[in-house]
């Protein structure tokens, strides 16, 4: 149950905005098994909701403006803000949720976190997800380029890193590309040394055979998590688990990220077929995620929703990490907003801190907002 806080009566919601703004990486991206380069920018849509009092709340959505049109603005304009926040399903006005939540906070002076129950950490553990198949972009460079963006991520405060494999799916042959993941795997635990955390993921690039082989290339060199190696079926998946089992393997299972919603994962979370559920936080939002959460504790499975590649995603899971119990680790992807800025948040010892700013704690960063992306805003207002 979502608690309702004390709220006045006479706020109403007086106009929304929609833009679409970009993010941008220091490093080029490369490819993961599955797709091509991901390039130097990534777009995030962003909501600004208004009130008839002054008050401002935004955040970041998958749905677009003509999605928000159709479903979001009719019952919100006008309305009081926290009679869009229900006690059994949160906030379920699904394109403008995360602008909701911050508005709601930064009216009743709450962090979000607070919204949704007591803290339950201080800090909130975060890992490098920009480890891409950068060997091949900087082909010239191959391994020595995976070494130095390593060396990076760990000079950047990071104690967690995650890294794509699966090069033998599309881009290399099958048995270089799996040659070379061994390489980068076995060079980047070099550099990272044995205390730092470290996650592998295949973009389901791999078979189960293929991800058994590769453990078993692997398997001495303590890998964290091994996600979305196959597409989860419940039989791979069981044999995937006793195969580790076997091994004397503790790699944890992580799935979960493509889902549009929850329930095709009940039955592997159920038979407790994976360990770590990582639906993504702005494609289900966040009331979705409160409720998964919930679940995942109930069968004692770790909670470390995908990000990528929204930054907004990152400081949005930082508020569920303080109120869900099971939360294991935040994905920080590479990409960096000029449109907001993160106020409230520190970054240190490879966590981050969330202030107890009202709202989010993100600031939006006016005269960057007005010169490059007012023009190109859908506004809808009352009256
Ligand atoms: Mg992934």
């Amino acid at each position: 149950m979502f608690t309702i806080p004390e709220f006045p009566d006479d706020v109403t919601i007086s106009s929304i905005t929609h833009t679409e703004i970009v993010n941008t990486s220091p490093k080029m991206i490369g490819r993961n098994a599955r797709k091509d380069n991901h390039g130097i920018t990534s777009k995030e849509r962003l909501v600004r909701v208004f009130t008839n009092s002054g008050h401002e709340g935004f955040g970041v959505t998958r749905a677009d403006a003509n999605a928000i049109e159709e479903h979001e603005i009719a019952p919100a304009l006008g309305a009081n803000p926290i009679s869009l926040l229900d006690p059994q399903n949160g906030i379920v006005l699904y394109g403008i949720e995360h602008a909701l939540w911050d508005l709601i906070g930064k009216i009743t002076g709450k962090p979000v976190y607070a919204l949704l129950g007591e803290s339950r950490r201080d800090v909130v553990e975060a890992y490098d997800g920009g480890l891409y198949f950068c060997d091949i972009l900087y082909p010239d460079q191959g391994l020595k380029r995976i070494e130095e963006e390593t060396a990076q991520s760990m000079e950047a405060g990071f104690n967690a890193i995650k890294m794509k494999v699966g090069r033998g799916h599309m881009w290399m042959p099958p048995k270089e590309g799996l040659d070379r993941d061994v390489q980068a795997i076995r060079l980047v635990r070099q550099i990272i040394g044995p205390g730092t955390k470290l996650m592998i993921d295949g973009n389901n690039g791999f078979d189960v055979e293929g991800a058994e082989t590769l453990m078993d290339l692997v398997g001495d060199q303590d890998i964290f998590w091994a996600e979305e190696m196959f597409p989860e079926t419940i039989e791979d998946y069981s044999r995937f688990r006793t195969f580790l089992e076997r091994r004397g393997l503790d790699t944890l299972i992580a799935d979960g990220e493509t889902l549009s919603e929850p329930s095709p994962l009940y039955p592997f979370i159920e038979q407790r077929l994976i360990d770590v559920v990582q639906l993504d936080t702005t494609t289900i939002g966040l009331s979705a995620w409160w409720q998964l959460a919930d679940m995942c504790d109930r069968y004692e499975l770790q909670s470390a929703p995908h990000t990528w590649a929204s930054r907004f995603a990152v400081y949005a899971t930082a508020h569920l990490a303080k109120a869900i119990p099971n939360f294991l680790t935040n994905e920080v992807p590479a990409y960096e907003p000029d449109a907001y800025r993160p106020t409230g948040f520190t970054f240190a010892n490879g966590a981050h801190t969330v202030s107890d700013m009202p709202g989010w704690g993100l600031e939006i960063d006016e005269p960057m907002y007005e010169s490059k992306y007012r023009s190109s805003e859908r506004r809808w207002k009352t009256g």
